[in-house]
């Protein structure tokens, strides 16, 4: 599920900031230590959403190998005969 922690690192120091609240979508987060700007609270979402969507993708292009093993040994037992050519 999404990551829910809030935490963003900043680009410039690393150090973890967060957003707080509910903020607009144009709302801007800037480092409690550096001051530098980080992102909007929009963009924050849509990396967020990106980030997830890659994550589940991934997921789907690596299925599990046991359930392809069985599916090729179904495939395979279901063969007529040993003799059988392609
Ligand atoms: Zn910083």
């Amino acid at each position: 599920m999404l990551n829910r922690s809030r935490n963003v690192i900043c680009p410039t120091c690393r150090s973890v900031n967060s957003w707080e609240g509910d903020p607009a979508p144009d709302e801007a987060l800037y480092c409690h230590l550096c001051d530098g700007f980080i992102a909007t609270h929009q963009h924050y979402v849509e990396s967020l959403i990106k980030g997830e969507v890659a994550r589940i993708m991934a997921r789907y292009a690596n299925p599990d190998s046991s359930y392809q093993l069985s599916l090729l040994k179904q495939v395979l037992a279901d063969r007529p005969s040993a003799d059988a050519r392609l």
